[in-house]
């Protein structure tokens, strides 16, 4: 069995606000049932609830060395080289683990990485290998590919990268995930692909694109050829897929446990659906809700930018519902001050403030 399928913990099934344990604890069970055993944390995800739940509904069910488990160390969470290994304490404390089998400096990208060297943070890492509280270390990465290359060849102790891949971004000039695979292959580190799916939208596709993968006449769900786009190429280690519920966690096994690669065909299916994405306009969020958190106008982002590209990529007629539902106890896009606290932090580097304009533009000009 190839297994390039790693469980994804930063859309965990909810309830209301709390994680729903026991859908988790099914999800959990199916995938390592079915032979996988990799998952996927940090400190921020799910409001801080992810880490919890890791140990309510797999660590306190499984024996240390059935599963790998990474964290992430994320700059928010401190200001001082002082402030990581406490910090790191407190992750193994919320994930009831003595090690961490991968820890990633988080969300790599120019500034982050200049704070991460003030810090002194991958030195710290080190230390917390030697000492045998971190397997291995490693990084994930937002930026451009020039800026990939100084990390690794400034750090190259570095085992291990996750960057960004899926067949939209492959081609994007402000992504560059081709350009990045490929600086991951030149200093030999093994890929971890996150958001494959680009945050479920290449799950949800309009009609055109839906059309040229049923020409393909496979029983397939639009998901798996991005899963398998991702986990086609050479020196991708693992694919984490995000999962939300167990009918998602079934779908991903169903042709992850015999991964076979895209066929030359399912490639070029591929360009197509791209082609006509791209034709379409649309916000490139991916849903990472890193930028909920901070807004003081408590504006739900990626909700509202989701509603926008229904009704831009997809003519949902439903959207305008949907932006009501989201902006009942929320702020609406109108409503943004301009503090870019949300741009600071937003991986994907988009300017929320403007694109929030667009939104309000399409949805509030009745108002
Ligand atoms: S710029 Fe607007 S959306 Fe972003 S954090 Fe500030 S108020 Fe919220
Ligand atoms: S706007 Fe950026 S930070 Fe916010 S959810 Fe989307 S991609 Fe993530």
């Amino acid at each position: 069995m190839i297994d390039k399928f790693g469980f994804g913990c930063m859309r965990l099934p909810m309830n209301g606000e709390e994680v729903d344990v026991e859908e988790f604890k099914r999800m959990i069970d199916a995938y390592m049932d079915a032979g996988f055993n990799y998952f996927d944390t940090a400190h921020g995800y799910v409001s801080q609830k992810s880490e919890t739940a890791l140990k309510e509904c797999l660590v306190s069910r499984y024996p240390r060395d059935a599963y790998i488990l990474t964290n992430k160390l994320t700059g928010n969470f401190f200001k001082t080289k002082e402030e990581i290994r406490p910090l790191f304490e407190l992750q193994l404390e919320r994930c009831g683990v003595e090690y961490f089998d991968y820890y990633l400096m988080h969300a790599q990208d120019r500034d982050h990485y200049a704070h991460f060297q003030k810090c002194e943070a991958y030195e710290v890492a080190q230390e917390l290998k030697k000492e045998g509280k971190v397997k291995h270390v490693g990084l994930s990465f937002h930026d451009t590919a020039d800026v990939l290359d100084m990390i690794l060849t400034e750090h190259p102790e570095v085992e291990v990268v996750q960057i960004q891949f899926n067949y939209m971004d492959y081609t994007s000039p402000s992504v560059q995930s081709k350009e990045v695979y490929e600086v991951c292959r030149k200093h030999h580190k093994p890929v971890i692909v996150m958001e494959p799916v680009k945050g479920g939208g290449l799950v949800n596709l309009p009609d055109a694109a839906k059309q040229v993968f049923d020409e393909l006449g496979q029983s397939l769900s639009y998901a798996s050829y991005a899963v398998r786009f991702a986990a086609s190429f050479e020196g991708v280690f693992k694919v984490l897929s995000g999962m939300s519920d167990l009918a998602q966690v079934e779908d991903n096994i169903s042709y992850m446990k015999d991964f076979q690669p895209l066929s030359e065909a399912e490639f070029a299916a591929v360009d197509k659906v791209r082609d006509i994405l791209n034709s379409l306009g649309g916000i490139a969020c991916t849903a990472c809700r890193y930028c909920v958190d901070g807004c003081p106008k408590h504006i739900s982002i990626p909700d509202l930018f989701a509603c926008y590209n229904a009704k831009v990529q997809f003519g949902d007629w439903n959207s305008d519902y949907y932006y009501g539902v989201h902006t009942k106890t929320n702020g609406k896009a109108s409503e943004c001050i301009g503090c870019r606290q949300c741009e600071r932090i937003c991986p994907q580097h988009l300017k929320i403030v403007d694109h929030l304009k667009e939104v309000a533009q399409t949805f509030e000009k009745q108002a």
